[in-house]
This record gives structure tokens, C-alpha cells and sequence, in this order.
């Protein structure tokens, strides 16, 4: 499988090993972002990298698989127990009577919503967790010119959210 190196700028502590190893040049250039043109995918400068900076990745995916229905249906089920167990929590803390009730409710609520978004992201979902994000789905949504757009679940997604 073709593969192509990549750099995390945010690892990478500008030793150079990189740039000693690759025989192409590919990882010497002015912006830091490993020349997709001249990688061969030896995966040299991954290996000679100390500070685990450099990732080989495929230079194509696979297509997601797709779920069968009953998965989709169970993913979903969960979701939305995930979504009532956040408003209890949210509904508990509005009523507690101590600081340490009030701020264990919203912790709650915030683990509940971490956990409906892990379940909805393995759904398959694209999740418009910003409000940009959310518009921009909008905008899909409303795109005529869009062709083959998932304009219904994109809906029931929003409405979910
Ligand atoms: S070897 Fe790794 S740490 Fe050194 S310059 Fe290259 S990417 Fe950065
Ligand atoms: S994988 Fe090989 S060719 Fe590509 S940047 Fe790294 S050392 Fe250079």
C-alpha cells in the first residue's frame, strides 16, 4: 500500500534527522510540510525521528464500511439515553442545594455529552458541535446545487443536536 510521510509540527523538535535520512529532499522544504510529490513512503525519516513527529499514512483510505441497520438502531437508542441522562444531570444540578451537588450534576452532564458524541461519531455522524459548524451543515441542507447530499439525516442529525 502507497503511503506518504507526515510531519507534526507540534512534535517536531527541529533536529533534523529528517532531513539527514530522506533521499529525496522530501522533507527538506521552507514550510515544514513533508513534500507529498517527492515521497517515495520509505517511512527512513519516521523511523530516524526521536521525537515521534513523522506518521506514515496511507495515501488512500478504504471507504468507510457501512453499518447494518441494527447498529445504526442501537447506536442511535444509545445516543439518545446519552441525551436524557445529560438533561437529568442538568435538571439535578439547577436544583442542588450545595456547591458540590451543583458542580458534580454538571460534571455528569458534561461526561454524558462526551459519551453521546464518541457513540454518534461511531454512528457514522458528522457531529456540528460548533455553532459555524452547525450553520454550515445548514447551508448544505439548503444547497440545492448539491448534488447527492444526505440532506435527511443531515436533518434528523441537527434536530438531534
Ligand atoms: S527528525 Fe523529527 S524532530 Fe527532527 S526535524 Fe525531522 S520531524 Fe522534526
Ligand atoms: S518516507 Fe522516505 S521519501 Fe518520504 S519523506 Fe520520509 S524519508 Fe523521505
Amino acid at each position: 500500500m502507497k503511503k506518504y510521510a507526515v510531519r507534526n509540527i507540534n512534535l517536531c523538535t527541529k533536529d533534523c534527522l529528517c532531513l539527514f535520512v530522506c533521499s529525496t529532499g522530501a522533507t527538506d522544504t521552507e514550510n515544514s510540510i513533508i513534500d507529498v510529490d517527492k515521497c517515495i513512503g520509505c517511512g527512513a525519516c519516521a523511523e530516524a525521528c526521536p521525537s515521534g513527529a513523522i506518521s506514515m499514512v496511507p495515501a488512500e483510505y478504504p471507504a468507510q464500511q457501512e453499518k447494518t441497520e441494527t447498529v445504526t438502531d442501537m447506536l442511535n437508542a444509545m445516543a439518545a439515553s446519552k441525551a436524557i441522562q445529560e438533561k437529568m444531570a442538568l435538571q439535578m444540578a439547577e436544583g442542588a442545594g450545595t456547591d458540590e451537588f451543583y458542580r458534580l450534576m454538571k460534571a455528569v452532564a458534561a461526561s454524558e455529552r462526551l459519551l453521546g458524541a464518541d457513540i454518534m461519531r461511531e454512528a457514522g455522524y458528522m457531529l456540528p458541535q460548533s455553532d459555524n459548524a452547525k450553520a454550515k451543515l445548514k447551508e448544505w441542507i439548503d444547497d440545492p446545487e448539491l448534488k447527492g447530499f444526505p440532506k435527511e439525516k443531515a436533518e434528523k442529525l441537527l434536530e438531534l443536536l
